[in-house]
């Protein structure tokens, strides 16, 4: 393993005096090889890097920094404020934004070079008009329902907005750059639905070419696709998950399997360790009760910092190398452990949640199935109150 250099806490964290009680540890040249092995499986499409919800909460500015290292050429976010951060930030990277709401400020991302989603006709309405204000084009991508239901315009609504944006294109107010869309069933490569989707998007980018659009992107694929899906990466994947290092098709196999690296390692330091007597119960409601003399540890960080409620009696920790079972109910700010009878260990020792897996500490794939959820939720909860700390980057 190469040396990992400790770079940077992140600036926008409180408490920055305080020794901190945890940490998400972001290892940021995990992040650049993970972006180097899926640009790998999107043969010649290029790859946009999706930093939405604060990097899948490893920080957006450090995780938009290393993909581009390894050769990002797009970043995706969901909201206009995370895509105006990064424009600010001094990153010249083609970015995309795919999630508004009316009122939003198009003007500020049209005057910032933001490229836009457009699902529907209020959206492409105050584009044009915001674009007209600056007297710009803007870019956009039309999103087209392929059968998700969720954003993009469906059935005869998608030939109504293509057919308006193309007047619009006329005139000089925008430029479709883009026609997208998002699969039901990534995850299921041969879910009949994946199909039916790749023939609705084929049809959608034929009926632009015919009304005249000159398309520089057509994208779908999201993690899932790019690494089970190679027919479908068209010109651009939208990766997300993978990028941090974790597997988006559990089913078909571990990070590992992909040549994914998990970026996050997620780990606090024991508050208190003590011994307790056979038959103690521990935490709210005494849902665990000890079985033995033994020790017990207590973990500062709760269900405000991610961990979640539901992982009460059933979230994996290792301590020394060592697996336990989080003992009783998960608090706001702390849970705690049953060390049993000889354990040595003391305050002030290591607690992982998860990480890597490489020295046989938990994943985050393990926090997902014990409870109940996918590795994206276990990620992107972590609280604001945990630092993040970042390694590698560049030197
Ligand atoms: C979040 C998101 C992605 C990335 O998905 P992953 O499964 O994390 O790769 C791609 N496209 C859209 C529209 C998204 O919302």
């Amino acid at each position: 393993m190469r040396d990992k250099i400790h770079v940077v806490a992140d600036p926008g964290v409180a408490l920055p005096t305080c020794r901190e009680t945890a940490r998400a540890t972001v290892d940021l040249d995990a992040i650049t090889a993970n972006v180097e092995v899926l640009r790998g499986h999107a043969g010649s499409a290029a790859l946009m890097a999706v930093v939405k919800a604060d990097g899948y909460g490893h920080g957006l500015l450090p995780s938009a920094r290393a993909a581009l290292r390894g050769g990002a050429s797009w970043l995706g976010v969901a909201q206009l404020g995370e895509a105006m951060v990064l424009r600010d930030s001094g990153i010249h990277a083609r970015l995309l934004s795919w999630l508004h709401i009316p009122g939003s400020d198009f003007a500020g991302a049209i005057a910032a070079d933001i490229d836009l989603s457009v699902s529907a006709l209020w959206s492409l309405g105050e584009v044009a008009d915001a674009a007209r204000g600056l007297g710009r084009t803007a870019r956009i991508h039309l999103k087209v329902d392929t059968g998700l239901g969720r954003n993009g315009a469906f059935g005869d609504d998608w030939q109504g907005l293509l057919h308006a944006a193309r007047v619009l294109e006329v005139e000089g107010l925008v430029r479709i750059v883009g026609i997208w869309s998002h699969f039901v069933y990534a995850d299921e490569p041969t879910h009949p639905t994946v199909r039916r989707q790749l023939e609705l998007f084929g049809q959608a980018v034929r009926e632009a070419e015919r009304a005249g659009c000159d398309l520089e992107v057509r994208h779908i694929a999201n993690s899932a696709a790019t690494l089970t899906n190679p027919g479908s990466a068209f010109d651009l994947v939208r990766t997300g998950l993978a990028v941090y290092g974790l597997s988006p098709v559990p089913s078909l196999g571990d990070p590992q399997s992909f040549g994914l690296t998990p970026a996050m390692t997620l780990s606090a330091d024991l508050a208190v360790t003590k011994r307790l007597p056979c038959g103690q119960g521990l935490s709210y409601g005494h849902q665990y009760v000890t079985t033995q003399d033994t020790t017990v540890a207590l973990v500062p960080m709760g269900y405000a910092d991610g961990v979640p409620r539901n992982a009460s009696n059933l979230g994996p920790v290792s301590v020394a190398g060592v697996r336990y079972t989080v003992a009783g109910r998960v608090c706001m700010d702390q849970f705690v452990l049953d060390l049993g009878p000889t354990s040595t260990a003391q305050a002030g020792d290591r607690v992982t949640l998860f990480g890597a897996g490489e020295s046989g500490e938990p994943t985050a794939q393990d926090w997902a199935d014990a409870t109940g959820t996918i590795s994206y939720e276990i990620i992107s909860r972590i609280g604001s109150r945990v630092p993040r700390v970042y390694l590698g980057g560049p030197r």
